[in-house]
């Protein structure tokens, strides 16, 4: 009893310092920008942030696999298919409504205008989209669900073959997306950090790894020993993981203050583009209090405060990260150890849920695409509505959960509607505030999402148990 107290004290006072530090960055950042730093004086800063992301990001990939192999084959035949489908029926219909919040909001307050090009200088590009673009990126999708060689998907990148071979103007789009990618990286800076770079294709590495504890599962005892060594490399990763949750806080605080030093010109940017991210971020909020923590609190009949409590450290480290696979780690270790999530199923459902359930990307998605819109004067109508929303909620599937990963599957969702391409350059100056609210709206979603499921089974085996 008294090393759970203990733990839990040590768990609050990291959830304490972490919070801290992320408050403490932001300032320290507003203060270090004004005295104009010097790229070296930028890159000391950021550089603990860089190697704290890089050591959670290492943890991804055996995390991911180790924990469906382990989780499925813990999960009796009847449940793991249960868990399986629940997970993405719920991953489906959450994005989804995720998705209608955001474009009721923008559509309500209308936070786009086409003066808001001219203020941000943003000239006229005229690539457009189109529904050939869009189907290209439908195949993309799919497409990475079955990557060819496990190396490449390992260690190498998400294919986009859409630019090299899709169609005949493929000089035109390949302009185009370089110049977008460019113009991300002069923003943001994401130079190693956008997909199709040196990122580890998480859909295609999902999709093998169930195929693959499905095979072992059916092997029964012969394929023990392969089970055996998925869990105990499932524990040791979660072991690494005690370790680096203690860096947390000054990885948070340096990720987040060299993200304050680099922004935009706050004045200005907020000035065109506030109301834009105001909605946005209203709409994040509202659905979390709806949809998240309504079905949390009906079909777990449980306290979503409390479960929010636990899962706070993996809240704020997406808040710092902005990436919900980094977060993973720590997501899987509050779920066990703050909210008592039986093992079997975090590490089962929290693998998928961070690849399908992204809820906060999804509504984002819709309502970056709907600004644009407005931006462009295009009036949309019933149907528009409805590709969007349909566009938005696969494209959400899509996105890596990695910073600015949406800022990769915009354009899938853009050209379904014919808008132009480049004028996601407009929304990525302030994406970087938005992804960290988003992230953090996604694993929220991922752990109610386990603890739905956990209450849910533990019902359904009390009610199996003989009464005593
Ligand atoms: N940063 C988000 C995540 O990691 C993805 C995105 O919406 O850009 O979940």
């Amino acid at each position: 009893r008294c090393a759970t107290c203990c733990c839990q004290h040590k768990v609050s006072i990291l959830t304490a310092l972490t919070l801290l530090s992320m408050l403490l960055g932001l300032a320290f950042g507003w203060l270090v920008r004004a005295a104009h730093p010097s790229p070296l004086a930028v890159l000391l800063i950021g550089y603990p942030g860089e190697l704290f992301m890089r050591m959670l990001k290492v943890l991804v990939l055996p995390l991911v696999v180790s924990s469906l192999v382990a989780g499925l084959c813990s999960l009796n035949t009847n449940n793991s298919s249960k868990v399986g489908v629940f997970t993405l029926v719920y991953s489906f219909l959450t994005n989804w409504s995720a998705v209608l919040i955001g474009i009721l909001f923008v559509m309500l307050i209308k936070p786009g205008n086409s003066q808001i090009k001219q203020q941000l200088d943003i000239g006229e590009f005229g690539i457009h989209g189109g529904s050939n673009r869009t189907i290209y990126h439908i195949f993309d999708l799919f497409r990475n669900l079955f990557p060819d060689n496990i190396m490449v998907a390992t260690f190498n990148l998400v294919e986009t073959k859409l630019v090299s071979e899709s169609d005949n103007s493929s000089e035109a789009r390949n302009n185009s997306i370089t110049s977008i990618t460019r113009k991300f990286n002069s923003v943001f800076a994401l130079d190693t950090m956008l997909v199709g770079k040196s990122e580890t294709n998480v859909l295609g590495m999902l999709c093998i790894s169930i195929i693959f504890a499905l095979v072992v599962k059916q092997m029964g005892d012969r394929a023990q020993p392969v089970i055996d060594l998925f869990n105990i490399l499932n524990n040791v990763v979660m072991r690494f993981v005690k370790v680096i949750m203690w860096c947390s806080p000054i990885g948070i605080f340096s990720l987040i203050g060299k993200q304050a030093i680099q922004m935009d010109d706050p004045g200005v940017t907020l000035r065109s583009l506030g109301l834009y991210c105001a909605t946005v971020s209203v709409g994040l909020f509202t659905h979390s209090c709806l949809v998240q923590a309504v079905s949390y609190f009906v079909l777990a009949r449980s306290n979503p405060f409390k479960f929010f409590r636990g899962i706070f450290q993996a809240y704020i480290t997406a808040l710092g990260t902005a990436s919900s696979a980094a977060t993973l780690p720590i997501t899987s270790r509050c779920l066990e150890e703050n909210n008592g999530i039986e093992r079997k199923i975090s590490r089962f459902v929290l693998p998928i849920g961070v690849t399908v359930n992204m809820n906060g990307t999804a509504l984002y998605l819709a309502a970056a695409t709907i600004f644009i819109a407005q931006v462009n004067e295009v009036p949309l109508g019933a149907l528009e509505i409805v590709a969007v929303s349909l566009m938005a909620t696969l494209a959400a599937i899509g996105t890596a959960g990695l910073p600015g990963g949406a800022l990769a599957t915009i354009s899938m969702v853009v050209s379904a509607l014919g808008l132009p391409i480049d004028d996601t350059t407009l929304i990525a100056k302030v994406d970087w505030l938005l992804d960290h609210q988003r992230t953090a709206v996604n694993i929220l979603g991922d752990g109610f999402c386990a603890g739905i499921l956990n209450n849910m089974n533990r019902r359904a085996a009390a009610q199996a148990s003989p009464r005593s």
